[in-house]
């Protein structure tokens, strides 16, 4: 259990709190807004609850230096909009100007600071005890809800709890329970569907999830380590050499833990990336053992859908990581959406992570998604709970 910014003491407290504003903007326009809507329950929270707020965010990978395209003003004036009150800016992250501006906030009028992007400054990254000592003596608490860098020990992230009472606010709080709750108590029969493009990106958590789930999916360009680990024909598929063992090995564990493995049977092909095979106006599609040498594999077959849209159809958890084929390309994006409504109609206990299945969920669907599907705000962050690793900026927030 993390302490909960429910249990804090916050009236009149100044409150640092960190957010995952790592959002994407062009000539100063947020054009996708999802993480800042996502942490607004707890700057409201803060405001009824009337406490000064100091926001904290990064944004990009600007290497510790001053990048003003990476500035966070335009969230200001975001922020600004939304909650209809004054916010501040201060373009620095410490310092006299800052102190000021802190020590100017009013309760009730004038009451929320953001400060520039942490990562303007290189001791951000190294975890750097002044810094993050000269960031906390600004605050009384210390709230985190910046789930997205919840796996990074930065000074803004985790620095800062060394020397403040520290509280996970609702997004923290909501992402760490239902993950971890899944993965504590699933419901069988468990299902984990992993796609998208590597082996080695996601083989900590296929791992830890074949401890955990009854059968594992492979999808995406992984499917061809894993078709190669068993001597078949790849063409020009996407393959990581170097993962073919650890592919054998996988599916040796699985069969001797009795968990299923599911390798997809057929294969919508192209000639590359850019260049598609037709038939009848849709993507070629072969079986697993006949790509052609001269053909690139780059989304599950017909077949495959079919008979994983019937394992969805009786799980009771899913976990989901990863896209099915390249989605990007419509010809390609079959798997993924079959995949995508099967799981939003079966709606059982399950746990959506990775940027770009978020991203494909969003291209396949504007329906709200039902409750008992969460989806991860956080690709690195869920992928590594999900790998049984503890995190650095979930553990701060801990009873000590
Ligand atoms: P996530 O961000 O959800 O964790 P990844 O980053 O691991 O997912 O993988 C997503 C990428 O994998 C997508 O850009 C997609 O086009 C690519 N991909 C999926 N299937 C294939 C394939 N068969 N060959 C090459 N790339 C693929
Ligand atoms: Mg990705």
């Amino acid at each position: 259990m993390l302490n909960s910014i429910e249990q804090a003491e916050l009236g009149s407290k100044v409150v640092l709190c960190r957010f995952d504003f790592n959002v994407p903007i062009v000539d100063g326009e947020i054009m996708d807004d999802t993480r800042i809507r996502r942490a607004l329950p707890t700057i409201e929270y803060l405001l009824n609850q009337n406490a000064k707020i100091i926001i904290t965010s990064h944004l990009g990978r600007p290497k510790g230096i001053v990048v003003p395209s990476l500035s966070l003003r335009p969230v200001a004036l975001y922020l600004e909009n939304k909650l209809d009150q004054p916010v501040n800016f201060v373009d620095k992250i410490v310092g006299s100007e800052v102190r000021k501006a802190v020590g100017g906030l009013r309760l009730g009028l004038d009451n929320i600071v953001v400060l520039e992007n942490t990562r303007f400054d290189k001791r951000e990254k190294s975890n750097d005890p002044e810094f993050a000592k000269e960031l906390a003596a600004l605050a009384d608490i210390f709230v985190s809800d910046a789930f997205g860098t919840v796996h990074r020990a930065h000074a803004s992230t985790v620095g800062v709890a060394n020397y403040l009472p520290s509280f996970a606010g609702f997004l923290v709080n909501d992402e760490y329970s239902r993950i971890s709750e899944a993965m504590k108590n699933p419901v069988n029969p468990t299902i984990a569907i992993i796609g998208g493009s590597k082996v080695s990106t996601k083989l900590d958590m296929i791992n830890n999830l074949m401890e955990i789930a009854d059968t594992i999916i492979i999808g995406g360009g992984m499917i061809f380590t894993f078709l190669m680990a068993q001597d078949k024909e790849i063409g020009k598929s996407l393959v990581e050499l170097p993962m073919i063992d650890t592919a054998s090995d996988l599916i040796v564990k699985a069969e001797a833990m009795g968990v299923r493995l599911i390798i997809p049977k057929d294969i919508r092909i192209g000639k590359d990336l850019r260049t598609p095979i037709l038939e009848e106006r849709e993507a070629k599609i072969v079986n697993n053992d006949k790509i052609p040498l001269d053909a690139m594999g780059l989304d599950i077959g017909k077949d495959a859908e079919k008979e994983i849209i019937e394992i969805i159809g009786t799980a009771k958890t899913i976990f989901w990581n990863g896209p099915m084929g390249v989605f990007e390309n419509e010809l390609y994006r079959s798997g993924t959406e079959k995949i995508t409504r099967a799981i939003l109609n079966r709606n059982v206990t399950t746990i959506i992570g990775g940027g770009d299945s978020v991203y494909a969920l969003n291209m396949i669907t504007s329906e709200p998604i039902p409750s008992n599907i969460h989806v991860s705000t956080g690709g690195g962050a869920s992928m590594e709970l999900l790998s049984g690793i503890d995190l650095p900026g979930i553990e701060c927030l801990k009873s000590k």
